[in-house]
């Protein structure tokens, strides 16, 4: 078959504890080492990439010499408390031998749902890609209640994915794909290598049902579930055996390996239409030269900033007007009303001097923004 390398690409890479493990239960150095080399290449490559880990609970019972403890979320959440330091430093030590730095992030569903500090996610993130360094994301174990976590990371790697408008998720697990009933049982399942319909067919949910890895806690539904997430908001997604010899590289270089899961949406479009979902919270009115350098592609500074109306809060949506009244835009900004009256037709090197913080130039960055 001809393959084609895939163009440089924003890509989240998704690996549990079955693989980081090695299916044992312990943190497998060499796996890391293979995978940390694959990785380095990909970035040589061009491509962007955000880590996300499971594992620190399984480091924590390493560390602590496998002990007794009850089976509840305070003896876990002591576990991620002693395992995620030790696993950022074993990633830190191992990027380190390829000349990258990491960088760790800790999140939570509430994070995610929350607009300002789902902004705040998204821009350290960008902050981090933009300058090069490695993003390794874990849930934020010590602090999730039931009420606020996502619960597993295939799914924390599909809102992780959406929130950076990734091209591509991998779920690197302990299964080469998904088969169409659980090959550990049924010697006639068979490896689904593409999933193009708008659904993902009934006949897969329950075949995932049954498959469990030991030592992760997701299963085949949850990456099922990630799929299904991810490729809604413009993300292809990719389920593979992590301990495939050379897995990510021979992706990268457009082999098919596991099961591929067609993005229903491009990111664009989804970016969209969650800025045009719900209502606004305020309204900007920019002149004609603002007005102009957001038709061409640009961000919406404070000094194009006429006058502001609504009570909005950073990172609320707003309605952008032309000087003659209508509505050309809308966006997610990134100071309060209450502040930005005070940055009216300003600089932006003013910001700092007025409001006594900056996040950054833009009232409104363009990739936080629509035209109307
Ligand atoms: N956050 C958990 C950990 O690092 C893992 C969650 C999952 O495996 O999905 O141990």
């Amino acid at each position: 078959m001809s393959q084609m390398p895939l163009p440089p690409a924003r890509l989240v890479i998704k690996i549990g504890t079955s693989t980081l493990t090695a299916g044992t239960n312990r943190l497998s150095p060499p796996t890391l080492v293979d995978l940390a080399r694959q990785i380095s290449n990909l970035r040589t490559a061009g491509n962007e990439v955000v880590l996300v880990t499971s594992g620190a609970v399984a480091t924590g019972r390493e560390t602590l010499g496998f002990p007794q403890l009850p089976k509840d979320i305070p003896a876990k959440q002591m576990l991620a408390a002693v395992g995620q330091p030790r696993l950022i430093a074993v990633y830190e030590r191992i990027f380190g031998l390829y000349g990258i730095t990491v960088a760790q992030v800790l999140l939570t569903r509430a994070d995610l749902d929350n607009r300002r500090s789902y902004l705040n996610a998204r821009n350290t993130l960008s902050a981090l890609l933009s300058h090069q360094l490695l993003p390794i994301v874990n849930e934020n174990d010590t602090v999730a209640t039931e009420e606020i976590r996502v619960g597993d990371n295939d799914n924390l790697s599909a809102l992780v994915a959406n929130l950076v408008d990734a091209d591509m998720l991998i779920l690197l697990t302990d299964q080469p794909g998904v088969f169409t009933a659980d090959p550990r049982h049924d010697p006639t399942a068979q490896l689904i290598s593409e999933v193009l319909t708008d659904e993902i067919p009934p006949s897969l949910w329950e075949a995932a049902g049954g498959m469990s890895s030991g030592v992760g806690t997701g299963g085949m539904v949850t990456k099922l579930q990630a799929a299904n997430l991810a490729r809604r908001s413009g993300t292809t997604v990719i389920i593979a055996r992590g301990s495939d010899p050379d897995v990510l590289t021979r992706l990268a270089a457009g082999e098919h390996v596991g099961t591929h899961f067609r993005a229903l949406d491009s990111a664009i479009d989804s970016r969209r239409r969650f800025l045009l979902a719900g209502s606004a919270a305020g309204s900007l009115a920019v002149d004609d030269g603002a007005a102009q350098a957001l038709r061409r592609g640009g961000s919406l500074l404070p000094v194009g900033v006429a006058a502001v109306e609504g009570a909005f809060e950073r990172g609320d949506t707003v309605r952008i007007l032309d000087s003659s009244g209508r509505e050309m835009a809308r966006g997610m900004v990134n100071y309060r009303a209450a502040d930005l009256t005070r940055l009216l037709r300003r600089h932006s090197d003013d910001i700092e001097g007025l409001l006594g913080y900056r996040y950054g130039d833009e009232v409104i960055h363009h990739n936080d923004l629509v035209l109307l």
